[in-house]
């Protein structure tokens, strides 16, 4: 078992480190292919708000690493194998399928990045190794980054800093509903392991929490925190106000 401890605590700070050194170099080395990355390489846009705001895809990762500087992390949403159910979590979920010439695994994993200050995505990915299925979640987290609103807003806080979440919002996926209020400063995170490394990312500090539904699909919470978190991009907002 302790072998397979090290794995994933080996895997992980190797994504930061990797991410860390090469931002500079990704983009200095990245031939945009849209208009919308030579527009960015060029200089022309200065900010990621900025495209988010017009409702401009992204099709480059490089885009978000050249506008912002991102921070990733896997979440884990697999667990390896151990006899009598106890296998312990893991970033890797391991699949397989069966064919004549025997098993073939695959491996998919969930990735979360963001720049901690306003900004967070996710994305998963899936592959017959694990480090092409983690550097294409990556890819896919950074094109799915969006923005989230922070202040100060519970009732017995009165500080004037970006801490947590504006107000209560709601969020679902599959079976999974959860909910996230807007706490006081010191609360920290009140919530599952795994989503406090989105909040963290996307710069929250503070939230009380309340789930319903099969929590351990790590899944299904951390797709239903995202899209709590959505509720409060100030482009979600303008749409609910329309209707
Ligand atoms: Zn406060």
């Amino acid at each position: 078992m302790k072998k397979k401890k090290k794995l994933t605590e080996v895997i992980e700070p190797r994504v930061l480190r990797r991410g860390e050194k090469t931002r500079e170099q990704i983009v200095s080395e990245w031939e945009p292919k849209t208009q919308l990355g030579r527009d960015v390489k060029d200089g022309k846009v200065k900010s990621i708000d900025e495209i988010l705001e017009k409702n401009k895809k992204i099709l480059e990762s490089e885009i978000t690493d050249a506008l912002l500087n991102l921070k990733s992390d896997l979440l884990s949403i697999g667990q390896s194998k151990g006899k009598f159910g106890g296998g312990k979590r893991r970033a890797w979920r391991q699949t397989q399928r069966k064919t004549q010439e025997g098993n073939i695994a695959s491996f998919s994993t969930l990735a979360v990045v963001g720049d901690e200050n306003g900004h967070v995505g996710i994305g998963s990915g899936k592959a017959k190794e694990t480090l092409p299925a983690r550097d294409k979640s990556i890819r896919k987290a950074k094109l799915n980054i969006f923005r989230v609103s922070r202040g100060c807003s519970s009732f017995d806080c009165f500080c004037s800093e970006l801490h947590t979440i504006p107000f209560t919002v709601k969020g679902k996926s599959g079976g999974v509903k959860i909910i996230l209020m807007p706490a006081p400063q010191g609360t920290g995170l009140v919530v599952a392991n795994e989503l406090k490394k989105v909040l963290k990312l996307a710069g929250i500090k503070d939230v009380y929490s309340k789930t319903f539904g099969k929590k351990r699909t790590t899944f299904n919470i951390v797709k239903a925190c995202i899209d709590a978190l959505n509720k409060t991009n100030p482009k979600q907002l303008r749409k609910e106000i329309k209707k």
